[in-house]
């Protein structure tokens, strides 16, 4: 990256923005001022721009700098600031090995509903991989729960609170724990995820009566029978933090995670992976496996396991495939 500082004219005062929208070059940027928060639309400054094509490209949840254009109608970003966390995915063979999907989240928040879609739990798992792959946190919402019998909701995510993850049972139909989802939510960028109809925009229309988001507008389902990924979007929170709308995200596989580091991806393996006889254990098939050893225990659930299981079987094939491509 270069160390030269962007040229600008002395006089137009350099702001911080937040990109919050934006592809094919202008981007809507959100600007605080002495007055509240306005938004703007911007282009990258031309030396920038030529950066951009040596592959370092703005995206959604960058934090920017730049400068109001007192005639045009476009602002300049005449920086990026150094990305904090970010979710990517992987692309194996590319040039740049990675596409960006949004800048400096803080947490990813999955949420299913406990009926009406049931829940399926190896998509849950694979949203989970994902956020553990980005080495970001991942908090998970149980939504609906006036919908079912919530001690067996509840016991039917015991193994993800024995995982570590903090798990949210709420219900915006009963008003059942969304203050709790409120405060976490509140001073972060958080990924939301999930699969359509579970009830992301009304918990949070429910949360922020003021954001008005029509039922269904964070969603996955715009996304369906297209094999292009909308662009993220960032929603401000009222107060002070963001909602990353990332449509798509459950489409892309798993992101090309190498087969052998899938393992780490579930937290709760983690304390036997040093354990098993082998080092490059698939924790499969080979004796002295210290993680089926935890599934014998109950250290592991059989659930969890399957998946893992699952999901490393997919990972192979694909590396499978990607290697006889690429002869
Ligand atoms: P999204 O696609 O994830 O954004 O889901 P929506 O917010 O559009 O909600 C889908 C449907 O579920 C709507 O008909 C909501 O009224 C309903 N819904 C949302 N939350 C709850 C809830 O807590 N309980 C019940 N029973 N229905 C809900
Ligand atoms: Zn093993």
């Amino acid at each position: 990256m270069s160390s030269s500082l962007p040229r600008h004219s002395p006089d137009a005062p350099r702001k911080h923005g937040v990109v919050l929208s934006g592809t094919g070059g202008v981007w809507r940027v959100r600007v605080a001022g002495v007055d509240g928060f306005s938004v703007h639309d911007a282009a990258l400054r031309g030396r920038l721009k030529q950066e951009g094509k040596a592959g370092l490209k703005l995206v959604v949840g960058d934090r920017v700098m730049l400068e109001e254009d007192p005639d045009g109608e476009l602002w300049a970003i005449t920086e990026i600031e150094p990305r904090v966390t970010q979710l990517a995915r992987r692309e194996p063979g590319r040039r740049h090995g990675e596409r960006i999907v949004v800048a400096n989240v803080d947490q990813v928040v999955v949420v299913f509903a406990a009926a009406n879609p049931e829940p399926h739990r190896r998509m849950l798992d694979r949203f989970l991989v994902i956020a553990e792959g980005n080495d970001l946190r991942a908090r998970i919402v149980i939504n609906k729960v006036d919908l079912a019998d919530e001690p067996a909701v509840r016991e039917r995510f015991a193994d993800y609170v024995a995982a570590g993850y903090p798990v949210h049972f709420t219900s915006v139909r009963r008003n059942v724990g969304l203050s709790e989802l409120h405060d976490v939510l509140a001073g972060c960028t958080s990924a939301l995820s999930g699969p359509s109809g579970v009830g992301k925009s009304s918990l949070l229309n429910a949360m922020y009566p003021g954001l008005n988001l029509r039922v269904g507008a964070i969603s996955e389902s715009v996304n369906k029978g297209r094999h292009t990924t909308v662009g993220s979007m960032l929603h401000p929170l009222p107060d002070d933090g963001y909602v990353a709308d990332t449509p798509g995200l459950r489409e892309v596989g798993l992101w090309g995670l190498p087969p052998e580091h899938l393992d780490a991806c579930f937290p709760e393996f983690r304390a036997y992976l040093d354990l098993c006889r082998f080092r490059d254990c698939s924790h499969q098939m080979e004796p002295g496996c210290a993680v089926r050893g935890a599934l014998e225990t109950g250290a592991v659930s059989a659930e969890r396991y399957d998946s893992y299981v699952k999901l490393r079987g997919e990972l192979e094939v694909t590396e499978q495939l990607r290697s006889l491509h690429s002869r």
